[in-house]
């Protein structure tokens, strides 16, 4: 994993008073599962997609590794962070397979090996190769759309990992299942991972401290399960 550190971090969007975002700090440390919870629109989703670069900051700075995210280049950081969101994201026009495949391919895998990854990533999340590989978005339940986002975010073994609300639309069996390969991928890849929930239950399953977030993103608390749960 990499350390994640947001520095001063703040987002208005444009034609809004306030800010999405305000002066955040904070350090995740590498191979660390932090979980994310707060009210729908404290700026969850802001913040990740400022981390992964999908949108700019108004103000501060990112580093992941130790590097200004504005000073790494565009494909090295696709293979830095995996990236999966509840709406799945994924290409409508392009099959199961081409979309997981994406990542890996765009930074030279060669054919044979995208192949096998992406038989690989479609046995993790349940689902059966075979059948699933050649289908097209449309053609999946929202649960299956998303463990094929799940899939692509995983696909080309990047070191971190943002995931917004990955399993929402998954059902209960498949979530618990999900959330064990993640806790795992944890564990003995040293993945780093923020992870954002509406679930309180997911976030002291899941992670080793939680963030606590109010409006514009002011962080309440950030502590481990335990304390949280004892204060
Ligand atoms: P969360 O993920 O916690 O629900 P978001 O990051 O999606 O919160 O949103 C934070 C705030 O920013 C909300 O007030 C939302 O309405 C606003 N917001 C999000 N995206 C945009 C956008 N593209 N333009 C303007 N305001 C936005
Ligand atoms: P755009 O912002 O124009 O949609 P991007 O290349 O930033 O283009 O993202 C395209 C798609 O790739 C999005 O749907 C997003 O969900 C997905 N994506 C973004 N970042 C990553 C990543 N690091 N790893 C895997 N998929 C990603």
């Amino acid at each position: 994993g990499a350390t994640i550190q947001l520095e001063n971090l703040s987002k208005r969007y444009h034609g809004s008073a306030l800010p999405a975002v305000d002066s955040v700090n904070m350090e995740i440390g590498a191979g660390e599962l932090v979980v994310f919870v707060g009210p729908s629109g404290c700026g969850k989703s802001t913040l990740l997609k400022m981390i992964n670069r999908l949108i700019e900051p108004t103000s501060g700075r990112i580093r992941i590794g130790g590097e200004d995210v504005t000073r790494i280049d565009p494909v090295k950081l696709r293979r830095k962070v995996g990236y999966a969101i509840q709406a799945s994201g994924l290409f409508p026009h392009m099959t199961v397979g081409d979309n997981i495949g994406l990542v890996p391919k765009m930074i030279g895998w060669s054919k044979t090996k995208v192949k096998d990854r992406v038989e690989e990533m479609l046995d993790l999340v349940g689902l059966d190769p075979k059948e699933f590989h050649g289908r097209y978005p449309r053609q999946l339940s929202g649960g299956q759309q998303q463990r094929v986002g799940v899939a692509r975010a995983l696909a080309a073994d990047p070191p971190v990992l943002l995931m917004d609300e990955p399993f929402g639309a998954v059902d209960p069996i498949t979530r618990d299942h999900l959330q064990d390969e993640l806790i795992r991928l944890q564990r003995e890849l040293h993945k780093t991972i923020v992870f954002v929930t509406h679930d309180f239950d997911e976030a002291v399953k899941l992670g080793d401290r939680i963030v606590v977030l109010r409006e514009q993103s002011h962080i309440a608390q950030f502590d481990t399960p335990e304390a949280i749960l004892t204060n």
